[in-house]
């Protein structure tokens, strides 16, 4: 839920805890319902604070590494997926990888093979550029 519209629906409260005025009960209601706005505004503030911090530091959703790393490896031809880098820019999604393959492919199969990784990508994460660095079979897994 957006922060505004919280704030919208505890007006409302209010408003209607307002209307109610008269009643014996309305006093304890209206600070009740004071306290119950400001705890949800507390908490919403401290969330998109949460939010907004992960994205100053440009910190990656978790688990989303592995999630490239297994729709890379369906392809087939690939042997391994790795240096899997994530950079979040807004609703953006920059996304860099190698990629080992069988190193006796063609050119043309191993560029094939990039489109049908970068596609697979694009389908779960989106908007995203994908760029995919293609190594031969054999190359250390930790090279650059
Ligand atoms: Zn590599």
């Amino acid at each position: 839920m957006r922060s505004s519209s919280v704030v919208i629906l505890g007006l409302i409260g209010l408003s209607i805890a307002n209307s109610f005025h008269g009643l014996a009960w309305v006093n304890k209601a209206d600070s009740v319902a004071a306290l119950v706005v400001a705890v949800i505004v507390i908490y919403v503030s401290a969330q998109l604070g949460l939010r907004t911090v992960s994205t100053l530091l440009d910190t990656a959703p978790r688990g989303l590494a592995e999630k490239i790393e297994r729709i890379a490896a369906r392809v087939p031809g690939v042997v391994n997926a790795h240096a899997i880098r994530i950079r979040p820019s807004g609703a953006h999604t920059f996304i860099d990888m190698h990629v080992t393959m069988d190193g006796t492919v063609t050119l043309k199969d191993a560029h094939s093979a990039t489109e049908v990784i970068e596609n697979a990508i694009l389908k779960e994460i989106s908007p995203a550029d994908v760029t995919v660095h293609v190594e031969p079979a054999g190359t250390p897994k930790t090279s650059r």
